[in-house]
């Protein structure tokens, strides 16, 4: 440990940031891998001399900040962590970054279902680093919960941070496509989620480098049109779903309407276009009959 003066600190971070870059990553590397959070930061900036504890000395985190400026490298990924509404994520480039408009999938289930001690049967599909489900399994402790993903190196990761997250024991993992691992939960979900892959070949080709050239190829691309891994989900649902179970899907930010089809074309009713913070239709949910 390395003791540093909180006015030390904040010039050091005042210098990172007129190289470029923004607060928020800079806050993120400060507290993931130096240990100083900006509320120690902000609780003590009325007493510059006071001193804080450094985990790893200025100059390595210095070098980690050029490395994410240079080479576009997420910020995420260089300190292996992430923070999702409550949560302290690990997340390695075999996932993709949980995305802030992605937490308002939790919003919408709370919405459905109320924030109650209610017993869901539910599934995520495509867990990733487990956000979504572990959101889910803590809201609803006494719910049980199945997240799968087809890559096992992802799978490891969302366990980890399941129990990283929780002492709870009601999250189970499976690895396979999409429903596959799910044979046991045919007819028996109140509720199925997923985030899945939806960009279109062209538009990953003209994806900002930072995604492009780090984040999991196999958890964006969604086919010619974006919507292979979501017409699977949707038609492949009603054998899951109990009768009157909902599935909530989030989609790119022009593919509402077309998913709504999809979703009508399956017998689902109730079906909405949902926008997320931006204003853009964003998540598509719909009841099974
Ligand atoms: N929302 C992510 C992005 O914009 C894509 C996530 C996905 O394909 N499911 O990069």
């Amino acid at each position: 440990m390395l003791s540093i003066s909180v006015k030390e600190i904040l010039f050091w971070k005042k210098t990172q940031l007129s190289k470029g870059g923004d607060h928020e990553s800079l806050a993120l590397l400060l507290d993931s891998v130096g240990g100083i959070s900006t509320s120690d930061l902000n609780s003590l900036s009325i007493n510059p001399e006071e001193n804080l504890y450094l985990k790893k000395n200025l100059e390595f985190l210095e070098s980690v900040w050029e490395d994410h400026l240079l080479n576009s490298s997420p910020i995420q990924y260089l300190c292996g962590i992430t923070f999702w509404r409550d949560l302290k994520l690990k997340v390695t480039n075999k996932v993709l970054i949980p995305r802030s408009e992605t937490e308002l999938i939790v919003d919408i289930v709370f919405k459905i279902f109320g924030k109650t001690s209610q017993k869901l049967c539910f599934a995520e599909l495509g867990t990733g680093s487990g956000a979504i489900s572990i959101a889910l399994a803590l809201a609803y402790p006494l719910s049980e919960g199945v997240a799968t993903d087809i890559d096992h190196n992802a799978l490891e990761i969302a366990n980890k941070n399941y129990i990283n997250s929780s002492k709870q024991t009601n999250l189970k993992f499976f690895c396979g496509n999409w429903w596959s691992p799910l044979e046991s939960f045919k007819g028996k979900l109140d509720l199925a989620i997923s985030n899945p892959p939806y960009i279109p070949t062209d538009t990953y080709e003209k994806l900002p480098k930072e995604v492009k050239n780090f984040e999991p190829k196999i958890a964006l691309l969604g086919g010619e049109d974006g919507l292979i891994h979501i017409r699977e989900i949707i038609e492949k649902a009603p054998l899951f779903l109990k009768e009157n179970g909902w599935l909530i899907l989030e989609n790119h930010y022009d593919q509402g309407e077309k998913v709504k089809q999809l979703f009508t074309k399956n017998e689902f009713t109730s079906v909405k276009i949902l926008n997320d913070l931006s204003g853009v239709g964003r998540f598509t949910i719909g009841r099974y009959k």
